[in-house]
């Protein structure tokens, strides 16, 4: 899946579960889509969060309670880019998580795109250009988007508003 498409069903799952409401809500997207979202206080430290089926078909996305709530954002985002696009994989494997193989190309095109997928999702091109104008640069755009401070840069410099 191409950027542009992955892009497009950004969009298009925004329009459809969130409006043009900002910040995205990311955990009422994620239950709009059956996920449930639960925060563990006890998950690894180095380690931001998974997605799991249970036998019935149920989602949970659970997310590092001790990260940030603008990093646990961006956590919630990936995942439910995963209960998007790898139904079929979530079926087989049961959980999607960092620990993937990375010499494994299909895990890390899954991986780039749940990322590509959470920056959409979280911060609409569209929106982001225009925010950045009218809100002059980067610290106002974190806060509008309510992301963390490196996840608005990386979109900046992906978007050509910086350069790298
Ligand atoms: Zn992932």
């Amino acid at each position: 899946m191409s950027y542009a498409e992955t892009q497009e069903a950004t969009k298009n799952l925004l329009l459809s579960h969130a409006g043009s409401r900002f910040p995205v809500p990311v955990v009422e997207i994620a239950n709009k889509l059956g996920v449930t979202v639960v925060s563990d206080p006890n998950y690894p430290s180095d380690r931001s969060g998974h997605i799991h089926v249970d036998d019935a078909g149920n989602s949970t996305i659970v997310v590092n309670e001790k990260h940030s709530p603008e990093r646990k954002r961006f956590t919630i985002a990936h995942e439910i880019a995963h209960s998007y696009f790898d139904g079929d994989y979530l079926k087989l494997h049961k959980v999607i998580d960092r620990n993937g193989n990375a010499a494994d190309a299909s895990y890390r095109e899954r991986e780039r795109r749940a990322n590509d997928f959470a920056a959409n999702l979280l911060m609409p091109e569209e929106q982001f250009i225009q925010q950045w104008i009218a809100l002059g640069g980067l610290e106002k755009v974190t806060d509008y988007f309510f992301v963390s401070k490196e996840a608005a840069h990386y979109r900046a410099i992906n978007l050509g508003l910086l350069s790298a």
